[in-house]
């Protein structure tokens, strides 16, 4: 039983394969591509107590990219879960006090988003291959700091492809600006936006629906892809880690094979708690995911109420790889949800659109009440959190973090369950020294690169490597233009390479 991909909203359910789906990313109707099926993994509970990371990851991913050979896949996967890692585990589990922690941040970037995103560029330059596609790529993405420098550490110096990466000037941390700034690599473009997010991302949907410019670059042999994180290439490879961890609590005897397990997931565009779903779905025996956010909680008034509406205000938190009010990965939930309808699911999304909500029926929330569980944490909750368990365990949190323990830790006290909890760790706390510092009562918190130093002499923990690079790295982009100039800077871009 061979899985191909549709796209969420297509009621004509047209397919194609795994390979296709991800070069594509987004299906032309604006819906995302899921499998027609969910595989029977031929993976045993126990065999988790192991299997090493990519060992692991072959086995989940196979059925799901089932276009591609066992050596092609065997070969992206061997390349994107090695050395780039400081750690063989991959993703280890830390125990502190009465939590475990799924630490996702040894990668190159120190973000969890490395997990996909240093899969993501081999399985596309196979794609691309596999398909004849004799197109050169560029990948334009719009970001709030965290997945363009992942996505940049990616794909720099693949072949036949170009990577540009647009940021709000003026609205990351400094060290995310210098992590882009200082990114190596001929294909990498990095181009600070006079503009906030948004409008970088509106720009990047607008390019990508100009057929009249993809036409024009294909005279140059260019085609436009996108690194974010609709793409069933960054999606699947997440489930890996929830089976990992299982693993690895199972080897510390927390837990015998077969019992229940919860995960708390600090949540943003709902693709890290999707792919914890997903799991579930696959075997894992998962009782409850909390879906974690800060007080852009637009997430946890959906579960509480089935209303979600993102007119709002929003704000700008610690934790800001989390402020977002349209988590795109919903959709595919809400689709199976409406049992795999993508009628209904097109008219939600289109309420979306034209409204800024929709609603579920109680008895589709209900449904959903039995696996996820919401709540949100304000920044002094995260602030106190990370306090706590640096004096309680000397284990500094992220704010990210930081948001998914303290829900994790309410969620016990309001419930009483029993079962062991997983908090997924999305950051390393030297991504964000300024917040850390003031949660832990530093009264004079030095700006920028100063702050990791000073945090540095505070948790006494080794720099990761690309903390380190940071400073004596030299800046080696410093293009900047208006919102309104994006399109023909891509076109110049296209015209050099
Ligand atoms: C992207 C990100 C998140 C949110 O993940 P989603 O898949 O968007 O829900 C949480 N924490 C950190 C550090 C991130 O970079």
């Amino acid at each position: 039983m061979d899985i191909l991909y549709r796209s969420t909203r297509d009621q004509a359910q047209q397919t194609m394969t795994a390979s296709q789906a991800v070069l594509q990313g987004l299906s032309p109707d604006g819906g995302l591509f899921v499998p027609t099926q969910l595989p029977e993994l031929n993976l045993e509970l126990s065999e988790l107590l192991h299997l090493s990371y990519p060992k692991l990851a072959y086995k989940i991913l196979q059925p799901f990219f089932n276009d591609y050979t066992k050596e092609e896949l065997e070969a992206c996967l061997a390349k994107a879960y090695g050395k780039n890692f400081t750690t063989p585990e991959i993703t280890p589990v830390e125990f502190k006090r009465d939590l475990a922690y799924l630490e996702l941040f040894h990668g190159p970037t120190i973000a969890f988003k490395d997990l996909a995103l240093q899969l993501l560029p081999h399985l596309l330059q196979t794609a691309a291959a596999k398909n004849q596609t004799a197109l050169q790529t560029m990948i334009l993405t719009a970001t709030s700091g965290d997945t363009g420098k992942a996505a940049m550490e990616g794909f720099a110096d693949v072949k036949d492809t170009q990577i540009i990466v647009f940021y709000p000037k003026d609205g990351v941390s400094e060290i995310q600006e210098r992590q882009m700034r200082t990114q190596k690599g001929k294909n990498t473009h990095v181009v600070g936006i006079t503009g906030n997010f948004d409008d970088a991302q509106t720009k990047v949907k607008e390019i990508f629906d100009d057929q009249a410019f993809a036409q024009e670059i294909r005279q140059e042999n260019y085609q436009l892809s996108s690194a974010n994180s609709i793409n069933i290439g960054r999606l699947f490879p997440q489930v890996v880690y929830y089976f990992y961890a299982y693993g690895q609590l199972l080897k510390a005897k927390q837990i015998k094979v077969g019992d229940k397990v919860n995960f708390s997931v600090p949540t943003g565009n709902f693709g890290d708690i999707l792919a914890g779903w997903y799991a579930k779905k696959l075997g894992l025996p998962i009782n409850k995911l909390l879906c974690a956010s800060n007080e852009n909680n637009v997430l946890t008034e959906f579960f509480r109420t089935g209303t979600y509406d993102r007119n709002r205000d929003f704000y700008v938190t610690t934790s800001p790889s989390m402020d977002i009010l349209v988590s795109s990965n919903l959709e595919r939930l809400l689709f199976y949800t409406l049992g795999e309808d993508s009628k209904a699911t097109a008219k939600l999304m289109e309420q979306l659109k034209t409204t800024g909500k929709y609603q579920l029926s109680p008895a589709l929330m209900e449904q959903l009440a039995q696996t996820f569980y919401a709540d949100f944490a304000t920044q002094e909750q995260t602030a106190t959190e990370i306090a706590q368990l640096f004096d309680d365990a000397k284990y500094p949190l992220d704010p990210h973090t930081a948001v998914g323990s303290f829900v994790a830790h309410k969620y016990q006290a309001e419930t009483n369950d029993q079962t062991p909890m997983v908090v997924v760790s999305t950051a390393s706390p030297y991504k964000f020294p300024e917040a850390v510092l003031h949660a832990l009562g530093e009264k004079n918190v030095a700006p920028g690169l100063a702050a990791v130093t000073q945090l540095h002499e505070l948790i006494k923990q080794p720099y990761p490597p690309t903390i380190s690079a940071l400073f004596d790295a030299p800046l080696l982009h410093d293009q900047t233009c208006a919102p309104a100039d994006m399109k023909a800077l891509v076109a110049q871009i296209i015209r050099e390479n």
